[in-house]
């Protein structure tokens, strides 16, 4: 809606992309719309995108839910682990650059557990052994720092216990009697446990963890296997199925399944990046895409 906006252009007069990508002080073309009309325009062209996701949500065969920062504020929990585990590791080997919230983002978000180490030490040009999944935590090694990170979580979970956003419970519910199939889609192999702490596990006939990933040898998140495999076993075609994600690798396995649609819910990935991972719709809570709104 906002491409072209404004009428025919003359030859040679560039519209900028992104009304925030303007630099500052530049005068407005004669007959060229404002900065903030052209704001206007796309918040309007957001708002219709987003009631015709809310209006249409239910005519999909299902509805696949990562869990993690979607159903559960655990991307949070599992975000402090990582750090905690990563932080300490730097420092022992004298590694002064910092672990960032932008490296979870980057390289450990979404991802089965040993991916997420793998990629961040590869950011930083780390090499390790990669062990094997019975390693102690206390192992120098791909798995050991894994496991390390697990036992963290474990840990805040058993002490701390889960509750779901209010707002993905309302979602739920309308999925539910709308006679919408639901399944949990999460790299985690601590799927069951947290759906169990926050009192959802009885609402999903299919969960495909991280457990049954490693089973069935499925490749996580970027690779859609996973989503691919959950919309299988609900015997829905992909392209009758959404996708809701939080993670930019979750997004992008969305996208590259080609899911009917894919949901980008922002909870600190930026809804930018969402959205060139290839979410065609970003919201802050799962409650906005609720019929009757979010309360
Ligand atoms: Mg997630």
């Amino acid at each position: 809606m906002t491409k072209g906006a404004g009428g025919p252009r003359s030859a040679g007069e560039t519209h900028p992309k992104r009304p925030t990508s303007q630099p500052s002080g530049r005068q407005i073309a004669p007959g060229r719309p404002s900065l903030a009309v052209r704001a206007v325009e796309i918040s309007i062209g957001w708002a219709l995108r987003l009631t015709a996701v809310t209006t249409t949500l239910g005519t999909y065969a299902a509805v696949l839910f990562d869990l993690d920062g979607v159903l559960t504020p655990t991307a949070e929990v599992h975000m402090r682990a990582w750090e905690r585990m990563f932080s300490d590791f730097l420092a022992r080997r004298g590694d002064t650059r910092p672990y960032t919230e932008q490296d979870y983002y980057d390289y450990v978000d979404g991802k089965p557990r040993y991916d997420g180490v793998r990629s961040f030490l590869a950011s930083r040009g780390i090499e390790l052994p990669e062990g094997s999944p019975d390693d102690q935590p206390e192992a120098e090694t791909v798995c050991g720092l894994g496991n390390r990170k697990n036992r963290e979580f474990s840990g805040v979970l058993e002490t701390d216990g889960v509750r779901a956003f209010a707002g993905s419970v309302r979602l739920l519910d309308q999925l539910t009697d709308q006679k919408v199939a639901v399944a949990v889609v999460s790299s985690s192999r601590n799927a069951r446990p947290v759906l169990r702490a926050a009192g959802l596990l009885d609402r999903f006939e299919v969960i495909v963890d991280g457990n049954v990933a490693t089973e069935r040898e499925l490749p996580g998140k970027p690779a859609p296997d996973t989503f691919v495999a959950a919309a299988e076993e609900l015997g829905v075609p992909v392209d009758r199925a959404v996708v809701m994600e939080d993670a930019l690798s979750g997004v992008a396995a969305g996208r590259a399944g080609g899911f009917g649609l894919v949901v980008g819910v922002d909870r600190g990935a930026g809804a930018d990046k969402l959205i060139e991972s290839g979410a065609d719709i970003v919201v802050a809570d799962l409650g906005e895409l609720v019929t009757d709104g979010p309360s």
